[in-house]
């Protein structure tokens, strides 16, 4: 059951490196993807060896990077509930609809997955302080998995970001400070740190394992529907870890022999106050512009500029999905509707993805015999100062 990971790739210029040594970007400054013996994977991460196998995203030990399971830092996270609808998908004639509630992970967002990989795979390469860029979840995150490993960390965070989010951090031991303006700003505060402070950097796609837990998330949905895909997944984008890790994810299921080459259009969700992907996606652009004054609510989705542009551009592009914005308003009701009609408290980000999926009815974009899971990326308890404003 040991990993099978083999190297780390470019997918853009194709160039490979090491998994024994530490980094962030390729050469040409783009982001890293881990490639994994698939063929020597399939001899143990079988369907039937999944019943014996542990109740989180550790399960699937063969296509995940670390290379010692005494270097797992976990907290339990993933294999997280898919919830069948009951009563919005009846609502609205779509009788298979589901939720991916990510906010049961610990930390109260998905983001758990992706910081428990990364600091995981950081402690195993020898790495003593982390630092981080974050618009919330990630922050809170990254600061619980370097308390259980021991780790130094630093969480950079705009002035907007919800209370919750600097408060857990200093209660892990991190240390927080404040940014005026967007994540961006965040991410150019952590460059200038990480010279200066010689800090490990685990912004978002800048390093190359955090997509490998947000892309359980893949494997999980083929395992809670017995290995079919759904037809639709509706995912609120910022950076676009989750939506490229979940490509990632059929295309290896698909070499284990686990499912078919049918892929789920994959629809990337924004808000009307910062939709970068979504203006690209219109413009038939392979990059997606930076956004100028990104405003939202839903903090997660405050992402003016994803440097994974291309890939997620590519991942819906090539499954036939689509990307829209929706605006504050609507996200609210998303909010609202799912806490009121399915008893899930989200984040705003997820009452985004129920906007969205409002949109996609109304367009028939979504059919009634569709197979449809909406995301619901973190827990709304973290946002309580934002959500009181808008009850
Ligand atoms: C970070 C975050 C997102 C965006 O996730 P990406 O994979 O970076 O696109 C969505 N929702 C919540 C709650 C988040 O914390």
């Amino acid at each position: 059951m040991k990993s099978q990971i083999t190297n780390l790739y470019c997918p853009s210029c194709h160039k490979k490196f090491s998994h024994t040594v530490l980094i962030n970007l390729c050469q040409c400054g783009l982001p890293l993807l881990v490639n994994y013996d698939l063929q020597q994977a399939k001899k143990t991460l079988t369907k039937d060896s999944l019943f014996k196998r542990i109740n989180s995203m550790w399960r699937y030990n063969e296509v995940l990077p670390v290379l010692d399971s005494l270097n797992i830092v976990t907290l339990g996270e993933g294999m997280t509930p898919l919830q069948p609808s009951v009563t919005i998908g009846k609502k609205f004639g779509i009788e298979k609809l589901f939720f991916k509630d990510e906010s049961m992970n610990p930390t109260g967002s998905f983001k758990a997955r992706g910081l428990a990989m990364a600091v995981s795979k950081a402690k195993e390469l020898g790495v003593e302080k982390i630092i981080i860029p974050t618009a919330g979840n990630a922050g809170s995150a990254l600061a619980a998995y370097c308390a259980r490993a021991n780790i130094k960390c630093k969480v950079i965070m705009p002035e907007s970001t919800p209370d919750a989010f600097a408060i857990d951090v200093l209660y892990h031991g991190g240390e927080v400070e404040k940014v005026s303006g967007s994540i961006k700003d965040a991410g150019a505060r952590v460059h200038d740190l990480v010279d200066a402070e010689n800090w490990f950097a685990v912004s978002t796609l800048k390093e190359p394992y955090r997509i490998e837990g947000k892309k359980t998330m893949g494997y999980e949905l083929a395992e809670q529907l017995d290995f079919v895909l759904p037809d639709v997944i509706i995912y609120p984008t910022g950076g676009g870890t989750g939506l490229i890790g979940m490509w990632k994810a059929f295309d290896e299921m698909e070499q284990l022999g686990w499912i078919d080459s049918h892929r789920p259009k994959m629809v990337s969700v924004q808000s009307e106050g910062c939709a970068p992907i979504v203006k690209a996606f219109n413009d038939d652009a392979d990059n997606a512009e930076l956004w100028e004054n990104p405003t939202t609510h839903a903090a997660g989705l405050r992402v003016p500029g994803a440097i994974g542009d291309f890939l997620i551009l590519d991942a819906i592009r090539k499954s036939g999905g689509t990307a829209l914005a929706v605006s504050e308003d609507a996200i609210s009701d998303g909010t609202k509707d799912m806490s009121r009609l399915e008893g899930i408290f989200p984040a705003p980000e997820g009452g985004a993805s129920l906007a969205a999926f409002y949109e996609l009815v109304k367009s028939e974009f979504i059919k009634p015999s569709d197979t449809v899971v909406i995301f619901n990326t973190g827990s709304g308890y973290k946002y309580l100062d934002v959500l009181k404003e808008r009850i």
